[in-house]
Parts: C-alpha cells; sequence; structure tokens
C-alpha cells in the first residue's frame, strides 16, 4: 500500500479507506510502517481487515491502537494461509525487524526465567528473566518462577565451586595463566572463596582445566546426565548423620532438595517440549492447507498437505530429515534462538486444546 501523506486527521481518513478498499478478511500479517520507512510494528490476525480497521476505532488517543496508527504513514498487509501461519510469520518478522511497538512477545518472554550457563573465560550459572541473552550461553527453560530457581542454582553453583559473581571477565585467571609480575592478591576478599564454596578464578586459585571440570559437571547436571552433585550432598548428609551431627545433616538434606527439586523441574521441561513434537495438519484459506513438522515446539518443515501418492513421499522424506538432522544438542537446554518459537506453540496448543487432535506423530516409515 503505498504512503499516505502526513496531516494527522487527513492521513487517518486516508489509511483507513486504503484498508476498507483493498483488505480482505482472510489470515494474515500486518506491518505499519511510519514515514522514513521503518517499521514500527507487526500485528497478526485472522481477519486482517476487521483487525485493521479496529485501529481507527481507538477512542483515547493515548491507546496503543491509536499510538501505533498515528506512527504509521503506510500499512502493508500479506496473507497466509491460516491463523496458525499468521502466528508463526508475526513471530519471524519480529525477530527479523524487532519493531518498536512490540512490546507484547518481549513480555511474554518475561513471565519466565532460564538457566543459563553462559560461556564466558569462567563460565558461571545465572537465571535469566525472558529470553534477552547476551553472549552466547547454553539456555535452559523455560521455568516458572525465578526465586526457587535462584536457590536451587546457588547450590549447585556452591557444591561445584562454581563462580556466581559478576566481576568482569577480565579479572578471571587460572593459576597455569597468570604472568610473572603480575600475580593477583592472594584473597579475593570474597566469603564464597573463603568457605570453599568457590575455586576463585578471580585470584588465579584453580588451573583452567579444574575449573574447566567443574563446568563440565554443571553441565551434566543441567542435561540430566549425571547427578554427582546431588550424590556428594547425599554422602555428605550420610557422613554428618553418622557424626551425629544433626543439624548440618538437616542443611544438607534441604540443599539437596533443592537440587532435586531442580533435576525434577528440569525433566518436566524436557516431557514438556519432546511431548510438542509431531506433525500438525492445518487447514488453510482456499484449500491451501499445510502441514507443519514439530520437532521440540519448533517448525522444522512446512509442507502442502498431500493429496497424493508422490507427495505422501515427499512427505515422509522431510519427515525422516527433521527427525535425523535436527541437531538435539543436549536433551533439557533449549537453543537460545528456539526459545520464542516454543513459547508461541506452546501458547498456541495451550489457548486451542483441540487442535492436538490435528497431529500426528513423526513417522516416516
Ligand atoms: S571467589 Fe572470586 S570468582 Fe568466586 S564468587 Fe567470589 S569474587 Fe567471584
Amino acid at each position: 500500500m503505498p504512503a499516505v501523506s502526513d496531516d494527522s486527521g487527513e492521513k487517518l481518513n486516508e489509511l483507513r479507506s486504503i484498508v476498507r478498499r483493498q483488505a480482505e478478511d482472510r489470515p494474515g500479517v500486518y506491518r505499519m510502517v511510519s514515514e522514513g520507512g521503518e517499521v514500527v510494528y507487526v500485528g497478526k490476525s485472522k481477519r486482517v481487515r476487521t483487525r485493521l480497521m479496529s485501529y481507527f476505532r481507538a477512542v483515547f488517543p493515548d491507546e496503543k491502537g491509536a499510538r501505533i496508527v498515528r506512527e504509521a504513514a503506510a500499512i502493508e498487509w500479506t496473507y497466509v494461509p491460516s491463523e496458525f501461519a499468521a502466528l508463526l510469520e508475526e513471530l519471524r518478522t519480529i525477530k527479523r525487524l524487532r519493531p518498536r511497538f512490540n512490546h507484547a512477545m518481549k513480555r511474554d518472554a518475561r513471565n519466565y526465567a532460564f538457566v543459563a550457563l553462559t560461556r564466558e573465560p569462567a563460565p558461571r550459572l545465572v537465571v535469566l528473566r525472558g529470553t534477552g541473552v547476551k553472549g552466547e550461553s547454553v539456555v535452559y527453560g523455560p521455568f516458572t518462577g525465578a526465586t526457587w530457581l535462584k536457590e536451587a542454582l546457588r547450590e549447585l553453583s556452591d557444591s561445584l565451586g562454581l563462580r556466581d559473581c559478576a566481576l568482569v571477565d577480565r579479572r578471571m585467571k587460572y593459576s597455569d595463566q597468570q604472568e610473572i609480575f603480575a600475580f593477583p592478591p592472594r584473597t579475593p576478599g570474597c566469603i564464597r572463596f573463603e568457605i570453599g564454596k568457590c575455586l576463585g578464578p578471580c585470584i588465579a586459585a584453580p588451573t583452567a582445566a579444574s575449573y574447566r571440570d567443574r563446568v563440565v559437571q554443571a553441565r551434566a547436571f543441567l542435561d540430566g546426565t549425571n547427578d554427582g552433585p546431588i550424590e556428594r550432598l547425599v554422602e555428605s548428609m550420610k557422613e554428618a548423620s553418622e557424626r551425629l551431627e544433626f543439624e548440618r545433616a538437616g542443611a544438607l538434606r534441604d540443599k539437596c532438595q533443592r537440587l532435586e527439586g531442580l533435576r525434577d523441574q528440569f525433566d518436566r521441561m524436557r516431557f514438556a517440549a519432546e511431548s510438542l513434537t509431531f506433525a500438525y495438519h492445518v487447514e488453510g484459506v482456499g484449500g491451501d492447507d499445510r502441514v507443519y513438522l514439530i520437532r521440540r515446539g519448533v517448525v522444522r518443515a512446512e509442507l502442502p498437505a498431500p493429496r497424493t501418492p508422490a507427495d505422501e513421499m515427499v512427505l515422509k522424506d522431510a519427515t525422516r530429515r527433521v527427525v535425523s538432522d535436527t541437531p538435539i544438542t543436549s536433551p533439557r537446554s533449549i537453543p537460545q534462538h528456539e526459545v520464542d518459537e516454543l513459547l508461541v506453540i506452546a501458547a498456541w496448543f495451550k489457548a486451542n486444546p483441540k487442535e492436538m487432535e490435528r497431529s500426528k506423530p513423526l513417522r516416516f516409515d
């Protein structure tokens, strides 16, 4: 749609008239474009025309819709076969263009907490709100409730001697990387080092290999392949009981329970992600039906719904590729770039549980 001249009331009338004449009530994604060509908002609707017309009915000038349409010099839209297709297209367009009025997706993500194992020189475990993870990190989640997660991660960091401070990376050194005449002070002034809860990379106390070994153990625990931290706590708890140190044994039991809670939550999350693995048949406008091959909550392939035996073969081939080629780096971690799509797809099936009846297992035999 061409841009219209900017003269508030006149501009709005012109935009409204264009939408009324040109837009259709079909599923689609629309973009509000500013005078300078910036896409300021992306939205989707099952009925594009009705949705766009609603922007011109905003009663109060400070309503979100009124503010968005005031910024727009042009409105563009693209039709897609279904509401689900619109949902995916909206998500991908928002991720690509990051329009400034699109806060909804960020807000969704902020309702969840994630665990990240950072890839800093001395990696640490952190709890993140939303998906705005800076730098390369291995991300696990989403989880609800950040408080218990923080406590459980503190136990894990303590039991493995990982740092939990936000000291800048350049302060981190290992004992086998020290430069002559550049010895750091032998105490970090940090209680975690003094009481043996951190190996102390800030004062070059551990070797690079010993710290890396603890990081590997943390990753293995988060991936569900090693329960070492829990087993060590159970062992210490037994020893404390045998020495009749019941108070200490009780404290160790609480730590152990927090870690077990973390492990169980990770297993539930893995189950939830795995349960979003199927072929999803969606009826499209005008018979444009599609099949979405979803694995671990992410659409890995989209094909026209098969109508002939040859189409069936194409679908089977695509399914085989999705099942065998999609790298699952860790059973519990979600690649950072997949988190938004996982959240959107999980929300879709939660809001539309009957849609699950259109799903079939990913089979190619
Ligand atoms: S001992 Fe050093 S590296 Fe460890 S948490 Fe404390 S300040 Fe950070």
